[in-house]
C-alpha cells in the first residue's frame, strides 16, 4: 500500500476547487434565468382548445394511462355535443402525446410550461379552466405542430455557452 505524505490529498483536492473558482458559470441561476426549453417539448401538461373540440372523447380513449374524463352533454340547438368537463390527471400522464396525435380536431395541445411542481397530488388534475388555449395564459408545444414549433423561441443549449467562451 501507497502512502502519501499528510495534506496531499486536501492539497489536490483545493486546486480543483481554486481552479473552478475560475471558470466561468455553465448553469443559469432558476427561476430568476429560465433556459428556453426544446420547441416540441412534451411538457407536464396539456393544453386544451374549448373552441375546437367537439367532445367526440377520440383523445380519451387513445390514453394508455386512462387519465383523460370528459363528460359531454348534447346541445340540441347547435346540433353538437357540449363539453361539460374535460379533466386530465397529469400526476398519472406519462406525456406520451398519443392523445395529442389522435385528436381529429387539433384541439389538443402538449404542454410548454415544465414548473408544475405541487404540495399535493391532487393538485395535478388538471380541469378545463387550467388548460383552455383561449384563456390566453397558456402556451402548447410544438410537439405534432410544427406550425406552432416555428414560432416558438429557439432551445438554449448550455453547450453552446461552453463552446462560445472557449
Ligand atoms: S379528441 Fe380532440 S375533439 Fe375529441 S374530445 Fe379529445 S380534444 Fe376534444
Ligand atoms: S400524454 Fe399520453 S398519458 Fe398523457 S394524457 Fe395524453 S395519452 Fe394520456
Amino acid at each position: 500500500m501507497k502512502f502519501e505524505h499528510y495534506g496531499i490529498g486536501i492539497a489536490k483536492g483545493l486546486t480543483v476547487t481554486i481552479r473552478h473558482l475560475f471558470r466561468h458559470p455553465v448553469t443559469v441561476q432558476h427561476p430568476e434565468q429560465r433556459l428556453n426549453t426544446s420547441r416540441r417539448i412534451r411538457g407536464n401538461e396539456l393544453v386544451w382548445s374549448r373552441d375546437r373540440c367537439t367532445g367526440c372523447a377520440t383523445c380519451a380513449k387513445t390514453c394508455p394511462q386512462g387519465v383523460i374524463q370528459i363528460v359531454t352533454s348534447v346541445d340540441l340547438v347547435g346540433n353538437k355535443y357540449e363539453v361539460a368537463k374535460y379533466e386530465v390527471d397529469t400526476g398519472y400522464c406519462i406525456s406520451c402525446g398519443l392523445c395529442v396525435e389522435s385528436c381529429p380536431y387539433g384541439a389538443l395541445f402538449m404542454g410548454y410550461a415544465y414548473e408544475r411542481a405541487k404540495y399535493r397530488r391532487n393538485e395535478l388534475v388538471q380541469g378545463k379552466e387550467d388548460m383552455m388555449l383561449e384563456s390566453g395564459k397558456k402556451q402548447p408545444s410544438g410537439y405534432f405542430y410544427p406550425e406552432i414549433a416555428r414560432e416558438l423561441p429557439r432551445q438554449t443549449l448550455l453547450v453552446e455557452r461552453i463552446t462560445e467562451k472557449a
